[in-house]
């Protein structure tokens, strides 16, 4: 076998190798079901609780303000039924967001649109920042709820989530950030950014898969969205996946000691491929915003013209080298980059493009590896296309 170079780290992360230690350790020996009262059941909460106060300490918020659930798409699903049963409730109401947003949201804002709720969403900047006075003029006294996202999983683009949340509460609103390609990359608070509701993934921050995190600030409304069981304090139902959100605990330790020296080392590989990109491959495109402050530090999306996306990833995945085109979310549809387009990309760039994320297990010479086979795959693909 040859070179493997694993540049998909947005989609999801390699477990880190603490993480792998601690959860087969635990496996064999905590298989109580966390809710007994006995003592193996004991034990199992133990575990869930260790993650719990670990996660807290990584959000900045209380343990007791934490929820798990089976991922982020759950998280999200959850707050935007609370706005749904708030507005129900009042009879009337407003919901706001973006046009960036994961699926997991933008799908879920046609789910309530057709329930005859109306949600309002905000544009964002060519450098697929937010525009914030757009959001100004979508409030009013009516809306219940703002999400804005952390950190967007295509372009990078972090944005102004302190400012957004300031906006939402001087309108009397609840706010909600997606922070799932954040964590671990730059610093996160639910206190500094006086959040409400704030939902992440374990395994995009090295932790097991199917492990999510849902913050709602204590006196926040909740409603669940999975009923049938006392767990979590009646807010999710469903048995503890007591080992996976374990591990999470760990990665969750591991992400808040190393964030400022990994954003450092991301950004370093990610700029390294930038240039090298640029000065090896004429026509390109670099998408999203390239100020450091406010980007993910292990994104780069580019746009290469005259070329498909889909060949480009073929070509290297033939390689070794695994990257993503648009969000690994749209893998099967070639619909362009919805994220692309509202930041007004051009459709035949959006639809050249490719994501390459970087984390924890990439090295320099994974740069310089893709700086050898990008160019002549790009110019091979380019000599036969027909666009
Ligand atoms: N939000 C964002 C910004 C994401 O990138 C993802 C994962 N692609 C999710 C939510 C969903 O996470 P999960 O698949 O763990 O539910």
């Amino acid at each position: 076998m040859g070179r493997l170079i694993y540049l998909d780290n947005n989609a999801t992360t390699q477990m880190a190798p603490e993480v792998i230690k601690a959860i087969s350790e635990a496996e064999p020996v905590v298989y109580g079901n966390a809710s007994s009262m006995h003592s193996f059941g004991r034990e199992a909460s133990r575990l869930v609780e260790n993650a719990r106060s670990n996660i807290a300490g990584l959000l900045q918020c209380n343990a007791d303000e934490i929820t798990f659930t089976s991922g982020a798409s759950e998280a999200n699903n959850t707050v935007f039924m609370i706005a749904r049963s708030l507005i129900e409730k009042r009879g009337g109401g407003r919901i706001v967001t973006t046009t960036i947003e994961h699926p997991s949201i933008i799908e879920t804002v046609s789910y309530l649109r057709k329930c005859g709720i109306q949600v309002d969403q905000v544009p964002v900047y060519a450098d697929g920042r937010i525009k914030l006075d757009e959001l100004e003029k979508l409030m009013g006294k009516d809306v219940v709820l703002v999400s804005v996202m952390t950190g967007n999983n295509e372009t990078g683009a972090i944005q102004p989530v302190a400012e957004a949340s300031r906006i939402a509460h001087s309108y009397g609103a609840l706010f909600h950030t997606d922070a799932t390609q954040a964590i671990g990359k730059i610093k996160v608070s639910c206190k500094e950014w006086k959040l409400d509701y704030l939902s992440c993934s374990g395994h995009k921050f090295y932790g097991p898969k199917g492990v999510g995190i849902l913050f709602a600030r204590k006196g926040a409304p909740f409603m669940p969205f999975v009923h049938g069981g006392e767990q979590e304090h009646g807010r999710r139902a469903g048995t503890y996946n007591t080992i996976s959100i374990y591990g999470t605990g760990v990665a969750a330790k591991l992400a808040m000691e190393n964030v400022e020296e990994e954003n450092r080392r991301l950004w370093k590989m990610r700029e390294a491929l930038r240039e090298g990109i640029l000065a090896k491959v004429p026509h390109v495109v670099v998408n999203g915003c390239q100020d450091h402050e406010f980007c993910l530090p292990g994104t780069l999306d580019v746009s290469f013209e005259n070329v498909e996306g889909e060949s480009i990833l073929l070509m290297l995945d033939m390689n070794g080298i695994a990257v993503s085109t648009g969000s690994a979310c749209a893998t099967g549809s070639l619909e362009p980059s919805y994220v692309l387009l509202a930041g007004g990309l051009d459709v035949e760039l959006a639809h050249g493009s490719i994501r390459f994320s970087f984390g924890r297990f990439n090295t320099m010479e994974d740069v310089e590896y893709v700086l050898e086979v990008l160019p002549p795959i790009i110019e091979k693909l380019r000599a036969i296309s027909t666009r």
